[in-house]
């Protein structure tokens, strides 16, 4: 599945921030994978569409999609030399498809800094570089086995050009993220090189300056175009046990409308790249997780390997038109219920109901 892997330098409120991401998640139970491994998280993706369609369905529960989260411990400075656990994160970082860093910005003096003070643009260039002198050895130890090949076989002559790119732009001290789009990154995917990710930043930020629009435009200005999402981690893991009035009127102390952990788990989701298609009936509505740019009977296949096979076409409506038409019968009166075949392209927010063969 589909992970995001959480790094960041030790203290800044990674534990903190996971720990509230997974607590009491009831999604938990459906992914077996998420219980056996402590540091692996799956939690739902916020979507108010399907509280929506459950009512319209009168579905007895919602199944929102499932995104998940690593904890990646051991990631600090000297980690690709071998400090701390050294290289023993880079197993669980390799798996992961998207990055996103946790970055001290809250001023605690009770709580210690790694370096001595707090720097959210020095935080962010040391795992930078570490990530990037990982993938420098990575690339380094595979170049003379790739050149070898590609005496012997021409068409990995691309692969070793392109390897031999990514050497010269790491060793410049850029990632492949931010500085390789003139390298085919994906004729190294077999390296799982660890800048040619997406990035996402959390800045772990004192409640007060949750507000204050001059210092988060400062750390969104460091990271971007990569997206930045702000939170007080200690805030959010209280949030989580509160009962949900309660919850609310915290978050508004704050001048927040909406917990920072869904807007870090819609801001990863994003990044994976994926986006999802609905399903609703008396039993649940429910939404499901396709890459953007997926085909119907590929979706399909996401529900069961049966309905990609036997697939014969696609009920599809919007889930804007649905519910501007009020219920399926209104929508199929005004003419917005299509029938797709397999050459159709998903769109964020289908709802659908598809025909197959057995
Ligand atoms: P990790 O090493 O990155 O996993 O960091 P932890 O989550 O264990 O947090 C380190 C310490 O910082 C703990 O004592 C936390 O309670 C504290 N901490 C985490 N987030 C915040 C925050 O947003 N504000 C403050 N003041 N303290 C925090």
């Amino acid at each position: 599945s589909l992970t995001i892997g959480i790094v960041g330098l030790p203290n800044v409120g990674k534990s903190t921030l996971f720990n509230a991401l997974t607590k009491n998640d009831v999604l938990a139970a459906n992914y077996p994978f998420a219980t056996i491994e402590p540091n692996v998280g799956v939690v739902g993706l916020p979507d108010e569409r399907l509280e929506k369609l459950a009512e319209l369905f009168h579905s007895d529960k919602v199944i929102p999609a499932p995104v998940s989260f690593v904890d990646i411990a051991g990631l600090v400075r000297g980690a690709s030399k071998g400090q701390g656990r050294g290289n023993a994160f880079l197993a669980n970082i390799r798996d992961a498809s998207a990055i996103c860093q946790v970055v001290r910005a809250f001023s605690d003096p009770n709580v210690l800094h790694v370096d001595g003070k707090i720097s959210p643009a020095d935080d962010i260039e040391t795992i930078n570089t570490e990530l990037i002198l990982a993938d420098l050895q990575t690339v380094e130890k595979a170049l003379p086995r790739l050149q070898k090949e590609a005496k012997l076989k021409k068409d990995r002559a691309p692969v070793v050009a392109a390897a031999e790119a990514a050497f010269k732009l790491l060793n410049d001290g850029v990632t492949l993220y931010a500085g390789g789009q003139d390298i085919d990154v994906s004729l190294l995917a077999e390296l799982h090189l660890l800048t040619g990710k997406p990035f996402l930043y959390v800045f772990n930020v004192d409640e007060a300056e949750l507000g204050n629009a001059a210092f988060l435009d400062e750390l969104r200005a460091l990271v971007a175009p990569a997206e930045a999402v702000f939170m007080d981690a200690k805030i959010e893991s209280e949030l989580i046990d509160l009962p949900p009035d309660e919850a609310m009127e915290l978050l508004e102390s704050t001048g927040q409308t909406e917990p920072g952990l869904n807007q870090l788990i819609r801001v990863g989701f994003d990044t994976l790249g994926l986006q999802t298609y609905l399903t609703a009936g008396p039993k649940e509505a429910r939404a499901w997780v396709i890459p953007v740019g997926a085909t119907a009977p590929e979706a399909a296949g996401v529900i069961h390997s049966d309905f990609q096979r036997g697939f014969i076409k696609a009920e599809i409506v919007s889930y804007d038109d649905l519910m501007t038409a009020g219920s399926m019968a209104a929508a199929k009166a005004a003419g917005k219920v299509r029938m797709e075949g397999k050459d159709y392209l998903m769109k964020d927010g289908d709802v659908v109901e598809f025909r197959f063969n057995v």
